[in-house]
């Protein structure tokens, strides 16, 4: 079987589910890489690296900037002369779209959010969660290519063999397009915990401290940002000890406290890290469906009966302004910081 493995990068930054999906792709067959932009001579080896046996580059000035229409069309038309069985794609906002355009060109049929496939005979059987991932989808695709999007960490990253080479192949770019990029700025997406391997996330429960005394002068609602900005702080820094990414709860986002790049669950991110702490979040389903892949899961609340202690491997009851700074100066201590 050959697969053809998107990689999805910005500026040279490759979201790591894309040598997720050389992995699959060789559990498969033959991997074979596709780098689209300019100056991508890093991913190229990258991708060898981690295991493609070819990688296709197609290098040009006219791809510097991701736009849907010529990565599309320079898709399809390598995906036509090619001939993959299957086209394998990082999910992210730019691959969702992507693969939905190039789907049209080669009237094929695109499965989002893949967590695992089996081969049945002829047919690759894909499980994906649908309903807030309260039943999980048998699908198959009768189009050729298949194409299917994986998340962020849901199949193992290949071990990345320094010096590995492979056939690199030259591909050409299709440039037609309707619309330019006149210029990027930085927005709150700066913060990416779909990738994180540890996520510390903080709920209502951090602005709540009955014992810290906001300025006088402050109003109710400054008050209360202004306590949950302490809870935010002991929740970054013990992120931050472990090399992970700050989470949160929609109650932290719509009071305020955090950005909502930082929101796991329904309406904000799914995320399936190996170690997700939970910090006065009281389990709501649309929170549990964004973080219950998680590996281990980790809650600290104050109310031994929150439904987050269903889903939680480990549970502290306890005051989160208490414990959470008592975990940060147990864990620098057995990290020798
Ligand atoms: C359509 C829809 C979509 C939604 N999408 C999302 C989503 O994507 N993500 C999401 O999170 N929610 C989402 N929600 C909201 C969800 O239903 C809950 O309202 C929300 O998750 C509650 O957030 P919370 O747990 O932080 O707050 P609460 O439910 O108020 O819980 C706060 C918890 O903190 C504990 N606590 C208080 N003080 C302390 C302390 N000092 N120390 C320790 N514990 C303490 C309390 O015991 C309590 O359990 C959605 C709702 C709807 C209707």
């Amino acid at each position: 079987m050959k697969t053809f493995v998107y990689i999805d990068h910005f500026k040279g930054e490759v979201q790591p589910a894309s040598w997720e999906a050389i992995g699959v792709a060789k559990s498969f067959g033959t991997a074979v890489a596709l780098v689209f932009g300019e100056g991508t001579d890093e991913i190229a080896k990258a991708a060898f690296e981690y295991g493609a046996d070819e990688v296709i580059v197609v290098d040009d000035a006219a791809l510097t900037d991701y736009r849907a229409e010529p990565y599309a069309s320079t898709l399809s038309a390598l995906a036509s002369s090619a001939t993959p069985d299957l086209i394998l794609f990082p999910t992210t906002a730019r691959t969702r779209e992507l693969a939905a355009m190039a789907a049209v060109d080669l009237s094929t049929g695109v499965l989002t959010d893949v967590a695992k496939f089996e081969k049945n005979g002829d047919q690759l059987v894909a499980t994906r969660p649908i309903y807030e991932g309260k039943v999980l989808e048998k699908t198959v695709c009768s189009g050729k290519p298949i194409m299917a999007t994986i998340p962020a960490r849901a199949f193992p990253k290949p071990e990345r063999v320094a010096g590995k080479t492979g056939t690199l192949t030259k591909g050409v770019a299709k440039t037609d397009a309707l619309t330019t990029v006149v210029g990027y700025s930085a927005s709150e997406s700066a913060v990416n915990i779909g990738d994180a391997a540890v996520i510390v996330s903080g709920g209502r429960g951090v602005s709540n401290n009955p014992s810290l005394t906001p300025p006088a002068d402050m109003d109710e609602k400054q008050a209360e940002l202004w306590v949950a900005q302490q809870g935010f702080a002991l929740i970054t820094e013990l992120a931050k000890l472990l090399g992970g990414a700050v989470g949160a709860s929609r109650a932290a986002v719509d009071g305020g406290y955090v950005t909502y790049a930082h929101q796991v669950g329904q309406t904000g991110k799914v995320v399936s890290p190996d170690l997700y702490i939970a910090c006065g979040i009281s389990g709501a389903i649309q929170h549990l469906v964004g973080m219950r892949n998680s590996k281990v899961i980790v809650a600290i609340n104050k109310d031994a009966d929150a439904p987050v202690f269903k889903q939680a491997r480990y549970g502290v009851v306890g005051d989160l302004f208490a414990i959470v700074p008592a975990l940060t100066e147990a864990m620098k201590k057995k990290m020798g910081k």
